[in-house]
């Protein structure tokens, strides 16, 4: 078992340093507990700048909180988390000037039904990042142009479907400027025929070079789109491999066993 822990790490080691990017994103030996309830155990990854990392598991393996380590909406127990150079394991840190460079899009869009599209993208690039509404506005537009729903700016999020408010919540990150794109099951929620579209979205943001975290259960977009597909179990992050290695020999067993009953 020792060994097999080497590995994945050392994977992920060759595969940044190809890229020769900086870390954006690095857990070493990082655990964390819900009372006496160990969640996460020894995780030990990292995240190049402009990678795409795609996360599986079964549910109630720990995606969501390791996803949720990120931008410290979960603190860590013990270990280290230095995310965009900030050392979350340190306890005085200015959380907000730090989550501003990490955005985040949920299975349920968390769109205020009573503001428009438009001033759902607004607001916090006003508020937080200072910008005018005329700013604010002019950039809103041009990421609603990018996920192809610009039309929809005055309408609210009731009048639309499921995969245009999806791509409403990805508008708003982007206007943020983000370092760091953090996505958890952004699909799980949608009608079948709207998933293509919002990960075609995704799909095209990481081409253009976003470093993207994603938790999905989509295993084509992640044969397709991820750099890396890192595999959790019962806390532990199981088989840490390129996409390819992944979906044609994975390592381990119970990776074997989970892909077997999805594809
Ligand atoms: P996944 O996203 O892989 O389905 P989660 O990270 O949501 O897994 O949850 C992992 C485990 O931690 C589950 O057993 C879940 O019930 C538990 N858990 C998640 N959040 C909390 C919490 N706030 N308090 C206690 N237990 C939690
Ligand atoms: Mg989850």
């Amino acid at each position: 078992a020792g060994k097999s822990g080497q590995q994945p790490a050392q994977a992920a080691f060759q595969h940044s340093a190809n890229r020769r990017r900086f870390l954006l994103i690095e857990f070493k030996r990082v655990n964390k507990f819900f009372g006496s309830f160990h969640v996460l155990k020894e995780i030990d990854l990292t995240v190049s700048q402009g990678e795409v990392v795609v996360i599986v598991g079964p549910s109630g393996s720990g995606k969501s909180t390791l996803l949720r380590c990120i931008n410290r909406l979960e603190s860590i127990t013990d270990g280290e988390l230095v995310v965009n150079g900030v050392r979350l394991h340190d306890k005085r840190i200015d959380i907000n000037r730090f989550r501003r460079d990490i955005g985040m899009v949920f299975q349920h869009f968390n769109l205020y039904p009573h503001k428009k599209v438009i001033d759902n993208i607004i607001l916090a690039p006003m508020k937080v990042l200072g910008m005018t509404k005329a700013e604010a506005t002019d950039k809103a537009m041009t990421y609603l142009k990018r996920v192809g729903i610009a039309d929809k700016a005055d309408s609210y999020p009731s009048q639309l479907s499921g995969g245009q408010q999806q791509r409403v919540a990805i508008a708003r990150g982007l206007t943020m400027n983000p370092k760091i794109m953090l996505f958890d099951e952004p699909t799980s929620a949608l009608d079948p025929e709207m998933i293509g579209e919002v990960l075609d979205v995704m799909r095209s943001l990481a081409h253009q070079g976003m470093t993207m975290v994603i938790v999905t259960h989509e295993m084509g977009f992640a044969r397709e789109a991820a750099d890396r597909i890192v595999f959790m179990d019962e806390g532990k992050i199981i088989e840490d491999a390129t996409a390819s290695e992944f979906f044609s020999q994975p390592r381990e067993e119970r990776a074997r066993t989970f892909l077997s009953r999805l594809l």
